[in-house]
């Protein structure tokens, strides 16, 4: 989706909620060189046509490709340092235009990489064949994370070619992994510690609420994956020889599961919530300002009604609250045997008080 104009304004006029030295200076430098320069669509476009898919190894080359064509496309609008950081995995770009000490310095994350694409017969138009479609542009990758990302450069290049050169110091670090989980991001982060040091980090990676209303996002609830096996007998059993006789793991599992949350889906695990900030007052009257529809959203989502933790509005279950999830089950093989069951859980907890 093409983001709009009046969306990033808002978005960058709340970077004075993160208010250090010049973040006023930033907002309006950087959204008015957006209003009266039409960015170019088409280096977009070519770089919505490379299948930087991350999560499958046939296409590594194109991975490749993606991050040589963004650190070509940064040397081109004027970046004086850019390189091709190499991992063990998809490399990272970097890129750095330190102008003056003395100005503030804006550090900007996006990634390159995209979804596999999955069942071809449900796109409309070709995944790698960005199309334009009542104002909105399509193609994999498109909304997360390359046309955000886009927007951040393309607004840097009219500031150049309005100015010169950037009115304050820029280091962009683009990451080739997100969507299979950053393993080799942290590492880089430790080495390149030094070098990263900024006064805003700006992200668009997170989600707007609706179309006309643009949406900062402030903090994110951390996540832990895990998966718990129940093992049972040593070998595959005849349910119609020792059905009854042992416990059943299948059975075994889901009354685990089962005994995790209880109906108004509160979670039951002893101490769960102890360490959980509680939301305050007024934070509930931000959340309820927004007028999210529940009943909007599970038509939305196809479902007949929302469903969380008794007491709480469905975005405080979204954004606040923490969860345990159920992400897959497995287990037996459909024919009479018992003997091992599995599960993929994860658990959701809110981060904020370590925020502070
Ligand atoms: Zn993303």
């Amino acid at each position: 989706m093409l983001v709009h104009r009046e969306h990033l304004l808002g978005l960058f006029g709340s970077l004075l909620t993160f208010y250090r030295k010049g973040a006023l200076f930033f907002y309006v430098f950087y959204g008015y060189y957006w209003l009266i320069n039409t960015p170019d669509i088409e280096d977009l476009k070519d770089f919505l046509r490379i299948p930087s898919v991350s999560g499958v190894s046939n296409h590594i080359g194109d991975v490749r490709n993606a991050a040589q064509f963004l650190a070509s496309h940064l040397k081109k609008i004027g970046f004086p340092y850019t390189e091709i950081v190499q991992t063990s995995g998809n490399p990272i770009v970097f890129a750095e235009w330190i102008v003056s000490i003395e100005k503030p310095t804006v550090f900007i994350y996006g990634h390159y990489d995209v979804q596999p694409v999955g069942d071809l017969s449900l796109w409309v138009s070709p995944p790698f064949e960005p199309e334009i479609r009542n104002g909105n542009i399509y193609a994999r990758g498109a909304s997360d994370n390359k046309g955000q990302l886009w927007i951040h450069i393309t607004l840097l290049d009219a500031l150049v070619k309005a100015k010169g050169s950037l009115p304050f110091n820029v280091k962009i670090v683009i990451d080739g992994e997100e969507e299979i989980g950053s393993p080799n991001f942290l590492s880089f982060l430790k080495s390149y510690k030094e070098r990263l040091d900024a006064d805003f980090v700006l992200i668009s990676d997170t989600a707007m609420l609706s179309e006309d209303q643009p949406s900062v996002c402030v903090g994110l609830r951390g996540l832990l994956g895990f998966d718990i096996i129940v093992d049972g007998p040593s070998k595959d059993l005849p349910s119609g020889l020792y059905g009854g006789a042992v416990q059943n793991p299948i059975h075994a599992l889901i009354e685990l599961l089962q005994s995790m949350k209880d109906k108004h889906g509160r979670i039951t695990i002893n101490d769960f919530y102890n360490e959980v900030v509680p939301i305050t007052n007024q934070e509930r009257k931000e959340m309820r300002s927004l007028h999210v529809d529940d009943e909007k959203i599970a038509e939305q989502l196809g479902v007949p009604a929302l469903f969380g933790e008794f007491g709480f509005s469905t975005v405080e279950r979204q954004w606040i609250r923490p969860t345990i999830e159920v992400n897959g089950i497995s287990g037996g093989n459909n024919q009479t045997t018992l003997r091992m069951s599995h599960v993929g859980l994860c658990l959701i907890r809110d981060l904020s008080k370590y925020l502070n």
